[in-house]
């Protein structure tokens, strides 16, 4: 598991080299690199990479993004955003 400072740090360098850094723009909640609803695979990839053995954290991660993009959205249902943001992320075996 890695720490907050570490996963920024990562973060930080894969922006540093310009790779497609898929995170959501705003207000749309669209992958800023490719366009799709986020979190697109890449970014799900990413985030259960990032928060691997910390699902606590990445809900948690995650609900901020919800009440964000619930706020960023308001013409839209609320449990599609749910779906969108959420209900993408593996159960516990
Ligand atoms: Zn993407």
């Amino acid at each position: 598991m890695i720490g907050p400072q570490e996963r920024w740090y990562r973060f930080a360098a894969r922006r540093r080299r310009g790779t497609g850094v898929h995170v959501p723009l705003h207000p749309s909640y669209r992958c800023r690199a490719c366009g799709a609803a986020w979190p697109c695979p890449p970014a799900r990839l990413s985030l259960l990479i990032d928060f691997r053995g910390n699902r606590v954290g990445l809900m948690i991660y995650l609900a901020a993004h919800l009440a964000r993009a619930l706020e960023e959205l308001p013409d839209t249902h609320p449990a599609l955003i749910a779906g969108q943001i959420l209900h993408w992320v593996p159960r516990r075996r």
